[in-house]
């Protein structure tokens, strides 16, 4: 379904604790999957990462980021832009770079969070809104003809989160949900969810978070084991 497939997301970890069930669906398919996150995570509070100073920490999560990728089989870029700014990029530039990206990777298909930014990080949103339109510039032959031949994505998916799964965990009661009705596709990744675990386990900095998951109802594999797409074309 998804094929050739390149996720943008914002921090070292969106892509484990987000969709990886659905990026080892796409690697187990026979297709190439390439990772592009926009910052080091440099501004991480969780847990141990306020034992570090920024720059420590960007160096960690870095690391983090690779040990992860490797679980997955997926391939990780990072962009280096300001963790807690990538509203602040300047927009022009923001969207010419990951024109490049779509263009040097040319996917089939795009992933990226649901533009409500799923736990409202302002970074969140604002990678989303950058790569949709980085995804339609990247279309264009008129657009940077520097940065790469035009090339046309043909699926944009949003990762998201549906009421009844942000139910199961105590902690998700402020995260951002769309209606069971929204949901266009189930993934159902039941068999990677153990993959899913330790890419999660490798983001060492970020371990509070998966303990504030170990109460979701029916357990962490039944947790894990369906991630939920919205069609991109829906929400614009
Ligand atoms: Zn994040």
């Amino acid at each position: 379904m998804l094929g050739r497939l390149l996720a943008i997301f914002a921090h070292p970890d969106d892509e484990s604790y987000g969709p990886a069930g659905t990026l080892v669906e796409a690697v187990s398919s026979g297709h190439a999957v390439r990772v592009v996150i926009a910052t080091r995570g440099d501004a991480g509070s969780l847990g141990i990462s306020k034992q570090y100073e920024p720059h420590e920490l960007a160096r960690i999560r870095q690391g983090e980021l690779l040990d992860a990728a490797a679980i997955l089989g997926v391939e990780a870029i990072i962009l280096g832009w300001p963790d807690k700014g990538v509203s602040a990029v300047d927009p022009d530039l923001g969207v010419a770079t990951l024109v490049r990206e779509i263009r040097r990777f040319r996917p089939d298909s795009l992933l990226t969070f649901h533009p409500n930014g799923l736990s409202g990080h302002p970074d969140h949103i604002a990678i989303t809104a950058l790569a949709i339109s980085a995804e339609r510039a990247a279309a264009d032959p008129a657009f940077g003809p520097g940065l790469g031949a035009a090339w046309t994505t043909a699926d944009h998916w949003h990762y998201a989160l549906p009421e009844s799964k942000a139910l199961a965990v105590a902690h998700f009661r402020e995260m951002r949900t769309v209606s069971d009705d929204a949901i266009d596709e189930i993934m159902d990744v039941s068999c990677h969810t153990v993959r899913k675990e330790s890419a999660c386990l490798a983001h060492v900095t970020q371990r509070d978070f998966h303990r504030q998951l170990q109460d979701a109802r029916g357990g962490l594999h039944e947790f894990w084991s369906r991630e939920h797409l919205v069609r991109a074309n829906r929400v614009r």
